[in-house]
């Protein structure tokens, strides 16, 4: 199975808030003077991207750059891939557990007709924990797969029931309260039972693990070298008489009502492909969900993975595969993209220019590419999305998930531009005024490190891992350098980046207007590198992941070699440690010097130096250094885990019904977009048919 998304990790310490006080403290009246709402400030064009924070999450906003490029067809479509999405958002929350539609429906009717005091602490307890479950499209978390119990007693839960004239069966009360019942939603310990253990809704009351397994085992066909994702769109249950049967995901079979909209919506999308291509794989995606035949699925994926010349793109349907214990069923999932004209502007130009930064690599002459290419990577825009991917989202995206449609038909591997920036933007602030050294740093920063960072990215990409070559006779990084090559070419690749982020080239080319953009990645890389990554391990662990890896061999070599002269200065003031760099232009050098090292080790495949520079630079922590970071971003109350709120989009219909006019709003309230959605979207019934 292929690891296809890049999941949100920025996360290593996971705090879930456990156990209720004393449950006469609910009609308490909160103190609302000490209250952080967890909202970020408005930035320079007031917007504001973390709109607050509760439990361990923050709730995030994104833009949508590049929309006013896309003309009217093309908005019209981006609206129509975005109704068809929201239109099974129902269908997330029934796969992840049985009862959460039932428990979502009846905790909003109370949100929404409760009129009694709101400024208690078990309204607010109320409040966290329906969001949560919003967050996490159910009443389990969506990282650790726990249940979340509720901080408000029973005795508060009564109140609003009785206020509320709402219902609440026992069966459905103790799956909200007791933490032993539908305790997790996948579980991964097999001498637990993976199925019977696992709460999530993919299994029918009754089916064991063995019998599943040995269902998927007896549809399997052997020796078929183009398989279907075989239990991809279906429930397993068991009939009256002990038969294991599949009841099917699609029009007329499990989720018919909201499916009946999804495909509504995908039709009218049709009126508005921007090429055929695009317009052939739809009419798949429609005929799968039509039918629930997994060769329409696998024909579907065939023509998306060849549809890549619009300016739109999209994925639709049941597509991971993680929240089944057995890893067979796809989870509901939408995202609609855009291009990132921005993106594809500047990699135009880099790529139009590969050759002159080959030419001024500082490499040993015959490291050298005589002719090289540049190597394309892909950005795009998120305009929405829904299901599995919302509000908790992926920050990539590489599919299909088959491994021989990948082989013979390739893939399709993006990096979600916008929903990276907003993360950025929404966690920035805190850290950056906890860790910049001086004004000046925190305004340069502020006002550069989004180009920075995205010139960074496409440095990287584009020119840094097309650079350089092998000596003769010289085996792969992975034979000679081993287990240091990924590190080290990741390493390599930012070199690049950073070394000719100081150069006027760059404001020739108009891929920035000043130098300062470069010293603010300057400013970035150390910090990080040196001091604030550190914040995503735990006390007494070693630097294992790559990346981090090769931030911190490229920071702290640059700051031993650089120690005499100063060129970066650490330095502790009312107890806090600071890094400074000093002399951009001989941090420059500094970069060059190491650049030309690990191009000549990639070159030679020299081993011993691989190690000896990963070893001593960049797999060992200072502990003060690393307890003072974990302390100092602790205090700063940064929720390890973000959600966002989509865009919203409202349109006008001609007198014949063609769209002719899409608006997009950004809105800033998480719980109005919830009780939006869930009223717009409800499409699935009351739910015990789907038990
Ligand atoms: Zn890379």
């Amino acid at each position: 199975m292929t690891k296809s998304q890049i999941t949100l990790l920025a996360i290593f310490s996971l705090f879930l808030i456990v156990g209720c006080g004393p449950s006469s403290e609910d009609f308490q009246s909160l103190d609302h003077s000490n209250m952080n709402t967890g909202a970020s400030e408005p930035d320079e064009e007031g917007f504001v991207w973390q709109t607050e924070q509760f439990a361990d999450l923050k709730i995030v906003r994104y833009q949508i750059p590049g929309w006013e490029q896309l003309n009217q067809r093309q908005q019209a479509l981006v609206y129509c891939l975005n109704m068809a999405g929201l239109s099974g958002r129902d269908i997330m929350y029934d796969q992840n557990n049985r009862y959460n539609l039932r428990i979502r429906r009846m905790l909003e009717n109370i949100h929404t007709s409760y009129e009694g005091d709101k400024s208690t602490k078990g309204w607010d307890r109320f409040e966290t924990y329906l969001k949560r479950i919003w967050f996490s499209n159910g009443i389990h978390h969506h990282y650790s797969n726990k249940k979340h119990i509720p901080e408000f007693g029973q005795e508060y839960f009564d109140h609003l029931l009785s206020s509320t004239s709402t219902e609440c069966s026992d069966e459905i009360r103790s799956v909200i309260f007791d933490p032993a019942v539908e305790s997790k939603k996948v579980e991964q310990d097999g001498t637990l039972g993976l199925v019977e253990s696992s709460a999530v809704n993919f299994y029918g009351p009754g089916v064991s693990t063995e019998e599943a397994q040995a269902y998927f085992a007896s549809i399997k066909v052997e020796g078929d070298r183009s398989p279907v994702e075989y239990g991809l769109n279906s429930r397993l249950v068991k009939t009256d008489d002990g038969e294991i049967v599949e009841e099917v995901y699609k029009l007329g079979g499990l989720y018919n009502d909201a499916i009946a909209e999804i495909i509504k919506w995908l039709n009218e999308a049709q009126n508005y492909t921007e090429n055929e291509k695009q317009s052939i794989a739809l009419a798949h995606l429609i005929d799968y969900y039509e039918t629930g035949d997994l060769e329409k699925w696998s024909l579907y994926n065939i023509n998306w993975v060849q549809d890549t010349e619009g300016d739109v793109d999209y994925i639709n349907g049941f597509i991971e595969v993680y929240n089944d214990p057995l890893g067979y069923t796809g989870s509901y999932e939408t995202i609609v993209e855009i291009k990132d004209f921005e993106a594809s502007a500047r990699m135009q130009t880099l790529m139009e220019n590969a050759q002159w930064f080959e030419d001024h690599m500082p490499f040993m002459a015959e490291h050298k590419k005589d002719e090289v290419v540049g190597i394309t990577y892909n950005v795009v825009n998120v305009a929405g999305e829904a299901g599995d991917a919302s509000p908790s989202t992926p920050i990539g995206v590489n599919l299909p998930n088959s491994n021989w449609i990948r082989k013979v038909h390739g893939s399709k591997s993006v990096s979600l531009g916008n929903i990276v920036g907003a993360y950025d933007k929404a966690s920035g602030g805190g850290m950056l005024s906890e860790f910049a050294h001086d004004e000046v740093e925190m305004k340069r920063v502020k006002a550069h490190s989004a180009l920075a960072g995205k010139l960074h990215t496409a440095m990287h990409e584009v020119i840094g891992h097309a650079s350089g070559q092998l000596e003769e006779g010289v085996d792969t990084p992975k034979e000679t350098i081993k287990e240091y090559s990924s590190t080290l070419e990741e390493g390599r690749a930012d070199l690049v980046a950073l070394y000719f982020l100081l150069d006027e080239k760059l404001v020739e080319l108009g891929l920035m207007k000043t130098i300062e953009v470069g010293r603010a990645e300057y400013d970035n890389y150390i910090r990080n590198g040196m001091m604030t990554q550190l914040r995503r391990l735990e006390l007494g662990d070693d630097i294992e992941e790559a990346h981090m890896r090769n931030r911190a061999w490229v920071s702290n070599w640059c700051y031993e070699k650089g120690e005499a002269e100063g060129v970066i200065r650490k330095y502790v003031r009312e107890g806090k440690t600071y890094v400074d760099v000093m002399d951009y232009e001989r941090l420059r050098e500094l970069f060059g010097e190491l650049l030309r090292e690990v191009q000549r080790i990639k070159s030679q495949g020299d081993y011993e130096a691989a190690k000896n520079l990963v070893e001593g630079y960049g797999v060992k922590v200072d502990p003060a250094i690393h307890q003072e970071v974990l302390d100092r971003s602790e205090a700063l109350g940064i929720a390890p885990y973000g959600g966002f709120i989509n865009p919203e989009m409202s349109i006008e219909r001609a007198e014949s019904g063609e769209i002719i006019n899409v608006e997009v709003t950004y809105p800033d309230n998480f719980t109005d977009q919830m009780l939006r959605y869930s009223s717009m979207f409800n499409f699935l019934p009351d739910v015990n048919a789907l038990n």
